[in-house]
């Protein structure tokens, strides 16, 4: 599986086209929201000859889905994201009025439910849906277990982790997240986190204050 990403939008989002051998592919976290946004992300697929087949969310915040409807209308391919999800999605249109972002058109509807869906499939590829609730009530990782590959939307990053305080965000819950359902995942699998730098669950367990100094029972959660 190969792995291409780009960083979208005055947030500074990172998008990842991620594909196989068979040239289908899926973006993740599509955050392309200018005509020259959309051309990058429409230049790089044209040129591997990919063939977009999803687009799949960590979660919904305005940030992430900016370039879901291009993708979906451009190339014909479906939506996946939680339906636990849906109340601030259909809240981003307000989000991006605050933030003085004019977007175009944002989604509605998901077409693939990821609170109820284990695995997604293209071409020969399988990727694992992790529940990680917390910064959102919907937000799943996605892990490729041949590559030790997740992508971890805003629950993870490097030397951080994702905000609590957003509407629907939770901090014991999204701690629970990241020891009960991330960390099991091992030390040498690596992190595509929705910002910033990749990194990997070994250096996570070492560095993020936020994860040490739960590990190390100095805060209740
Ligand atoms: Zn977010």
């Amino acid at each position: 599986m190969e792995i291409k990403s780009f960083v979208f939008n005055p947030i500074q989002e990172n998008t990842y086209v991620v594909w196989d051998e068979t040239k289908e592919c899926v973006v993740i976290d599509a955050g392309n929201m200018s005509a020259r946004e959309d051309r990058i992300l429409a230049d790089f697929i044209e040129e591997q000859g990919l063939k977009p087949v999803m687009a799949v969310n960590t979660h919904c915040h305005f940030d992430h889905i900016l370039g879901v409807e291009f993708v979906r209308e451009t190339y014909g391919a479906k939506f996946a994201a939680s339906s636990a999800d849906n109340a601030i999605m259909l809240g981003s249109k307000s989000h991006c009025a605050m933030f003085g972002l004019e977007v175009g058109e944002l989604p509605e509807t998901i077409d693939i439910d990821l609170a109820s869906t284990e695995e997604l499939h293209f071409g020969d590829t399988t990727l694992r849906v992790i529940p990680t609730p917390g910064h959102t009530p919907g937000g799943v990782a996605l892990l490729h277990e041949e590559s030790k590959s997740l992508f971890t939307g805003d629950t993870l990053f490097r030397e951080c982790i994702g905000r609590t305080d957003l509407p629907g965000g939770d901090y014991p819950t999204i701690m629970k997240s990241i020891l009960g359902n991330i960390l099991p995942l091992g030390d040498e699998v690596t992190i595509y986190p929705g910002h910033g730098e990749k990194s990997n669950i070994g250096h996570e367990s070492l560095y993020n204050a936020f994860v040490v100094e739960a590990l190390n029972g100095e805060v209740n959660f």
